[in-house]
């Protein structure tokens, strides 16, 4: 096993725009917000390049249990630096991004799918190729303006989560499970892939919530909303446990959204987390930084608290979805250094 302290980046949570936006309109600065100027500032700002093809092959890894593991990027993201990364004041972490000017490199969009003999599970269903189009984020104007000003996504149908798993011999019909660790587009955008499966979702995540797109989801959709009713798993006060040889469990991690949720795979004396956008990368936990739009952010905070309480007394391979070294450390299995 190896460790690694160092993954950088100077990250910032991008869905956190959403919940930021959310909270402008409530708080009655949507007007100044939504001005042609701020508009036009961002979509001046330079487009990045991409650094590398648009579709990555899926990462694969056999965990000591002989669990297959997958790391499927749905494309790439780009966020503004403040989202990504912010230090001021919490009441101007919003505006900060929005006068932001600065670009992050393309990050991946990555979704993970776990062969386990009670079925197949899901983490996250990545990004639609229908984010391309501006018309996608129509749910309601704020969704729109935040996801075409500051966001920029590249993502192929063949990104896609669902044409990636029948690549890796995946069907529907195999997948159990699809654990969502919250809704916003970049990770809720391949649910219509999975109409056979059991959908576990966030209580207050779902139907609506900032920066989700309801006005996407599939009309079958009827997810089962966590309880939490299963105990402590080391600082995380309550959790769910999903399969029956208790491998595998979720624990909230709020702040990002109201009730973002990550997901553990126990593996001999390591455990998986797949952290969704509980942050960008490492570096972020062990620092105390907290991204620049967070629906709560001294909820972020301690979330944030407890998982360096967890890589303390845990070996964790710690899996950020737009961290680019998420599938290196899948795949060398390498461990937070506590
Ligand atoms: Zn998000």
């Amino acid at each position: 096993m190896r460790t690694d302290q160092s993954s950088a980046q100077a990250g910032m949570t991008r869905r956190s725009f959403l919940m930021a936006t959310g909270a402008l309109v409530g708080g009655g600065l949507a007007g100044s917000w939504l001005t042609g100027r701020a508009y036009s500032t961002q979509t001046s700002a330079p487009v990045p390049n991409l650094q590398a093809g648009v579709q990555a092959p899926p990462l694969t890894t056999t965990t000591q249990s002989g669990l297959r593991i997958h790391a499927i990027q749905t494309g790439f993201v780009a966020v503004k630096r403040n989202h990504r990364a912010y230090s001021g004041p919490d009441r101007l972490a919003l505006p900060a991004i929005a006068v932001d000017r600065q670009w992050t490199e393309w990050m991946p969009i990555y979704a993970w799918a776990i062969e386990h003999p009670e079925g197949v599970i899901v983490i996250d269903t990545g990004e639609s190729s229908q984010a391309m189009d501006p018309a996608y984020f129509e749910c309601t104007p704020a969704d729109r303006f935040v996801y075409t000003s500051f966001l920029r996504f590249a993502v192929t149908k063949e990104d896609e989560i669902g044409m990636q798993l029948r690549t890796l011999g995946i069907l529907p019909q195999d997948v159990r499970w699809v654990i969502q660790t919250h809704l916003h587009s970049d990770h809720a955008g391949g649910i219509h892939h999975f109409p056979h499966s059991e959908f576990l979702i966030g209580s207050a995540d779902y139907p609506v919530s900032q920066g989700a797109l309801p006005c996407r989801y599939p009309d079958w959709l009827e997810p089962t909303l966590m309880r939490f009713e299963d105990g402590p798993i080391h600082a995380f006060d309550r959790s769910h446990t999903v399969t029956q040889d208790e491998s595998i469990a979720i624990v909230p991690t709020p702040g990002h959204s109201l009730t973002h949720q990550s997901v553990l795979l126990r593996d001999g004396d390591a455990v998986y987390f797949f952290a969704g956008d509980a942050s960008f990368d490492t570096n972020q936990i062990q620092n105390d930084i907290i991204p620049g739009i967070c629906i709560d952010r001294p909820t972020a905070r301690d979330t944030s608290a407890r998982l360096r309480t967890f890589f303390a007394a845990q070996p964790t391979v710690y899996l950020p979805s737009h961290d680019p070294d998420s599938g290196r450390r899948l795949v060398e299995r390498v461990t937070v250094a506590g």
